[in-house]
């Protein structure tokens, strides 16, 4: 994992306050980073934090988790910090679980909580370059799909 990380950041409506709080305080080991967000939540750090610069994808629910879980499935994505909101149901539920689902299919960095978040920042490897995260093998399940495709034809 290179020194300069690949950092998505999304926060549901009851924690982008707390999102905004931790970014801000935060603001300057993040402007060494490469940072995306979901649209709302771009929009709102940006306001936050002016001199941060974040692609800001779609709204999570017209579509931007998915866009950050097509970027950890093409290795684009080395951190996520999502903030979710336990007391709130969510209308794209199903896409919230699946970007959960691939960060850990794909071992990358994922925090879910602040106090997470705030380990995460200060552990030691955040600005190293030198760490390695095991990337799972899926060669046996990807040769299991391929022998299936054989079959079929
Ligand atoms: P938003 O999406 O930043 O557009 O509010 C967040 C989310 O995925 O819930």
């Amino acid at each position: 994992m290179r020194a300069r990380k690949r950092i998505g950041l999304v926060a549901h409506d009851g924690r982008k306050q707390a999102l905004a709080e931790w970014v801000k305080y935060n603001e300057g080991t993040l402007s060494r980073h490469d940072l995306w967000a979901t649209g709302t939540t771009g929009g709102m750090l940006t306001d936050v934090c002016p001199s941060l610069s974040i692609t800001r994808l779609k709204s999570g629910p017209l579509g931007g988790d998915q866009q950050l879980g097509a970027m950890i499935a093409d290795g684009h994505l080395d951190v996520l910090i999502f903030f979710t909101d336990p007391m709130t149901s969510q209308p794209h539920d199903v896409d919230v679980k699946a970007l959960m689902r691939l960060s850990t299919v794909y071992n990358i960095v994922l925090a879910l909580t602040r106090s997470t978040a705030d380990f995460v920042i200060h552990s030691p490897l955040f600005e190293r370059g030198d760490y390695h995260p095991v990337r799972p093998d899926y060669a046996a399940y990807i040769r299991r799909q391929q022998d299936d495709d054989g079959g079929r034809k």
